[in-house]
């Protein structure tokens, strides 16, 4: 699924992609991990979030340290 323009929405392929932010959510366990604010593309016409590849990699590895901790729940900004 790689195509040169990433402007067109792959979900409803009718809206075009705007820069915005993400909420993701992590679960594992007994214990909820949200992060916001991460850098993504967002369709203008669903919704839809598009979370950046290299942004994606750094929350999971984060989180997953998060985890490790034993955290139960815990909201944390990407971009502070
Ligand atoms: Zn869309």
């Amino acid at each position: 699924m790689k195509k040169n323009s990433i402007c067109q929405c792959a979900v409803c392929k009718n809206g075009s992609l705007i820069d915005g932010t993400a909420t993701m959510t992590f679960e594992k366990d007994n214990s909820v991990i949200v992060v916001k604010n991460v850098p993504a593309l967002v369709c203008n016409n669903c919704g839809e979030e598009f979370v950046h590849d290299s942004a994606a990699r750094e929350v999971v590895s984060n989180v997953t340290k998060e985890f490790h901790k034993g955290v139960q729940i815990e909201v944390v900004d990407y971009a502070a």
